[in-house]
């Protein structure tokens, strides 16, 4: 220890705290959990507490500060949810039985991936703890758990990029890796405000052998392997409800990288980060917390399988179809807990009556959810009828056991039935005869003294009494009464008899309190031994919850069921952008065509700034999304292809993780989508090139087009300010142009949000400026530069002119963007970099 001076407790305290370097370590003291040294300088400033010091006396005193016991809770969730780990060091024995100083252990490390009471807010989110490890370069093996849950997923993955995707996807707060994971990486992640837990040995437990049993591929043993030690080694508790691990790939669904969720707005909305206004909160008309959670797993990973689209489509289409059955399913929904946490609590030992009661009230719905799925009479649902396992055993012996509104401490009595068990009745018995007899014997003392006032009372120090009145003292006799406690204005008294009652009540008392606790714990046991049948039936739930929520939405906002071609034909009639649709009202949205037949791969969109061109795209990559999660789409018909990623270039969002400029993230997603998109990909380019000089920007947005023409031949929407590219529908044949039209009206602009066929014919950005509200001695300036320029233009070569020409100053230009485009191949870039702002080169890229 560094100064001698340390007195026995403190010695104990700086042994634990050692183990725990990293995390706060609540050092229980009594009613209070202590913090003490820089613990307290830290602690105190973020929880708003008094710093005092122990030992003050001393030359040396301890700084300290401390939480009262009974709201411990909230103090460690305020230090978690902003990243640090707590250990929980409770008494492990009675300080009063205590010979020397009281044994002390660290029961729970307490982090942000293992925090299970995420309160009522938390309860439609998943909180998930990731494990990491990269055996080699380019091999990431992640495994993923929600211990609240059990849930326990695990993945080999071979790029980084999809690692960081998955790692988004999950909102991860914290990833587990070993040594095998380099720095570089673990710095990228606790920039992102993931916190880093270093996990070295992997224990082979009985629970790491539980949930490896079904994964048969040694790279995601050993990351399971890794994520379980380091629950078991954080938690020190019972992890029962740990499922066996599910392998799955990422390609398995529908792809879209971190930004895309971002910027359209999946989860989170741009602005306020919170859950209003996005997709997720369009489409969750979930009753449960469960379902709550599995909608947003759905939105994180669409399908591709298209049987299973299918199958999610006809439940959907079903319950459209049944409307009363729909109404009264949901009437039952809303009466299941979170069965998932509460089976969660039942193996952590966290579980009370009340939960228990919840637990039954959950378990009772489901005979009537089956009937009423069994009414529907629709073959698509016998799957999740077997499924719906209503578990009575469990209902019938909750039943039986606790009390309906049983109290919340679980020690204290109070919570089993009468009649549940004979010894615990005998006791009840001798505690209610008692209570009798005490009544009697009050009656008997007052008539033997003739004092009324005369009553039995009790108090935790003192026990039962009599009391009387100083006034009457005198009337009692003096052998039988033996004085206890004096008062302001009366004195208490007790009898030898009362004595013998009181030993006779308080015996009965704790005997049947302490039976209680002992019958809830077996009680508690017999629910755990369910907990894998509990988990099935709360999977079923959680997706008949979803399935009835898309539809509603389908209902509520006409919804139809789009169908999948084989080929690539994408036929949108009517289409809609649901959420901005929804937040504008239904009258003022103008639905929109999306027409792109088997021969067009881009839709090159032009038009004013403020049309509604972002919201076309953002529209279409939405309706994908729904289409694949299995429910209904905002359109009047939808015919589409099963997309296998979807790749976004829009908005300005910059990537403030790797502090990189707005430019080079825009190239560097660009070159993403130009690299990995195939033809059965979907790609939205907003404006790409505009972060750069003019003709720099338009360079390459050309050779961008070009190159999504000639090799990626993915669906594309590019919509772009340069007028000039619209001429490039004369040689790209697989180019439509559209555009968004505009009226002026009274030197006015006025939008339509209607996209039409063929390029827009002008640019309105000055009609945009003075709707701003700029000066007009400013936009009359404006008019005039516009004039000028358009001259300039119109004395240029023209587009058709310019077309094949390959140029011979090509090699600077295309080193500009060599390191982070493929365009680079393409040597079409020169023209415009020289002069023509009309030039455009249709040459192939090669
Ligand atoms: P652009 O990308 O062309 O600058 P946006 O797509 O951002 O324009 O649209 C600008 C605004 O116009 C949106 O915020 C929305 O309120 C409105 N808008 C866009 N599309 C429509 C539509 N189809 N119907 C009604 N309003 C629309």
């Amino acid at each position: 220890m560094s100064t001698p001076k340390l007195t026995p407790m403190m010695v104990q305290y700086q042994k634990i705290k050692d183990q725990y370097p990293d995390a706060f370590l609540f050092y229980r003291l009594g009613d209070f959990y202590e913090m003490f040294n820089d613990d307290a300088v830290k602690g105190s400033q973020l929880l708003e507490l008094t710093l005092t010091t122990r030992s003050h006396s001393s030359k040396n005193p301890i700084p300290m500060c401390g939480v009262p016991h009974k709201a411990v809770q909230n103090y460690v969730d305020i230090l978690v949810d902003q990243g640090y780990k707590v250990a929980i060091c409770e008494q492990m024995e009675d300080p009063k039985l205590a010979k020397g100083m009281v044994k002390r252990e660290v029961i729970q490390l307490v982090t942000p991936g293992t925090q299970t009471d995420t309160g009522a807010a938390g309860a439609k989110r998943n909180n998930y703890l990731t494990a990491l490890m990269m055996p080699q370069a380019d091999q990431y093996n992640l495994a993923y758990t929600d211990l609240s849950t059990g849930e326990l997923k695990a993945a080999a993955i071979d790029s980084r990029t999809t690692v960081m995707n998955e790692l988004m996807s999950l909102q991860t707060k914290e990833v587990v890796v070993d040594d095998s994971v380099p720095t570089a990486l673990t710095n990228q992640l606790q920039k992102m405000g993931i916190l880093i837990s270093k996990q070295e040995t992997v224990e082979p437990s009985a629970e790491v052998s539980y949930v490896q049993q079904d994964l048969t591929d040694p790279r995601l043993q050993q990351v399971v392997g890794l994520l379980v030690t380091y629950v078991t080694v954080t938690q020190k508790r019972s992890l029962a409800h740990l499922q066996r691990a599910v392998a799955y790939k990422p390609t398995s669904f529908l792809k879209f990288d971190h930004s895309s969720q971002v910027n359209l707005e999946l989860t989170q909305n741009l602005r306020t980060k919170k859950k209003s206004g996005t997709l997720l909160w369009l489409l969750d008309e979930t009753k449960t917390a469960m379902g709550g959670r599995l909608l947003k797993q759905w939105l994180d990973r669409p399908l591709i399988d298209r049987q299973q689209i299918e199958t999610r489509q006809a439940r959907v289409g079903a319950l459209l179809d049944h409307y009363f059955e729909r109404n009264s399913l949901q009437d039952e929904l809303v009466k299941v807990y979170d069965l998932e946490r509460l089976a969660g609590r039942v193996a952590f030992g966290s579980v009370n009556g009340r939960d228990l009661i919840q637990l039954q009230t959950s378990l009772e719905q489901v005979p009537q959810i089956k009937h009423t799925l069994a009414e529907l009479d629709e073959a698509v649902f016998d799957p999740l009828l077997t499924q719906l396992d209503p578990v009575d055993d469990v209902a019938a012996a909750i039943k039986a056991a606790i009390v309906p509104e049983p109290p919340l401490s679980v020690t204290d009595g109070g919570l089993i039935k009468d009649g549940y068990n004979d010894q615990l009745d005998t006791y009840r018995d001798a505690m209610r005869n008692g209570k009798q007899w005490l009544a009697e014997m009050e009656a008997h003392e007052r008539e033997v003294t003739g004092i009324n006032n005369l009553k039995i009372g009790y108090n935790h120090v003192f026990g039962y009494y009599i009391e009387v009145t100083k006034v009457n003292l005198d009337k009692l006799p003096a052998d039988r009464y033996e004085r206890k406690q004096t008062l302001a204005n009366a004195e208490r008294f007790s009898t030898p008899e009362l004595k013998d009652k009181e030993r006779l009540i308080l015996e009965a008392e704790e005997k049947s309190v302490a039976l209680e606790y002992k019958l809830f714990v077996d009680l508690r046991e017999q629910v755990k031994s369910a907990i894998t049948r509990l988990q099935k039936l709360a999977a079923a739930i959680a997706s008949l919850d979803v399935l009835q929520s898309f539809a509603v939405v389908s209902e509520n906002y006409h919804f139809v069921k789009p169908t999948f071609t084989t080929g690539h034909v994408l036929d949108i009639k009517q289409g809609r952008h649901p959420v901005v649709e929804k937040v504008l009202g239904r009258q003022s949205y103008v639905p929109n065509d999306v027409e792109m037949p088997d021969d067009t791969t881009i839709l090159l969109i032009t038009g004013p700034n403020m049309s509604g061109k972002s919201t076309y795209m953002r529209q279409l990559a939405l309706t994908v999304i729904i289409a694949q999660m299995g429910c209904f789409v905002p359109a009047e018909s939808a015919q589409m292809p099963i997309f296998d990623q979807i790749f976004t270039r829009i908005g300005a969002a910059d990537d403030l993780i790797s502090g990189q400029s707005t430019f080079m993230v825009e190239m560097q997603e660009a070159n993403r989508a130009l690299s990995q998109a195939t033809e059965n990909s979907l790609i939205l380019f907003d404006e790409i090139g505009r972060g750069t000089a003019t003709y720099d920007g338009m360079a390459l947005a050309q050779a961008i087009v070009e190159f999504v023409h000639n090799h990626v031949h993915a669906k594309t929407l590019f919509s772009t300010h340069y007028h000039e590219l619209t001429a490039l529908d004369t040689v790209l044949p697989a180019l439509r142009n559209v555009h968004v039209g505009a009226v002026e009206q009274d030197g006015d602009l006025v939008f339509l949000h209607q996209v039409q066929p063929g390029p827009a014919d002008k640019s309105y950005g000055i009609h945009v400026a003075k709707l701003a509200g700029m000066p007009e001695s400013l936009l009359k300036r404006a008019d005039v530069i516009l004039g000028e320029l358009e001259q300039q233009a119109a004395s240029a070569p023209t587009v058709a002119k310019e077309l094949t020409h390959d140029h011979p100053n090509v090699a600077s230009a295309e080193s500009q963007f060599a390191t982070t485009s493929p365009v680079s191949a393409s040597t079409s870039t020169s023209t415009v970099a020289e002069q023509s702002v009309s030039a455009v080169s249709a040459t192939p890229a090669a």
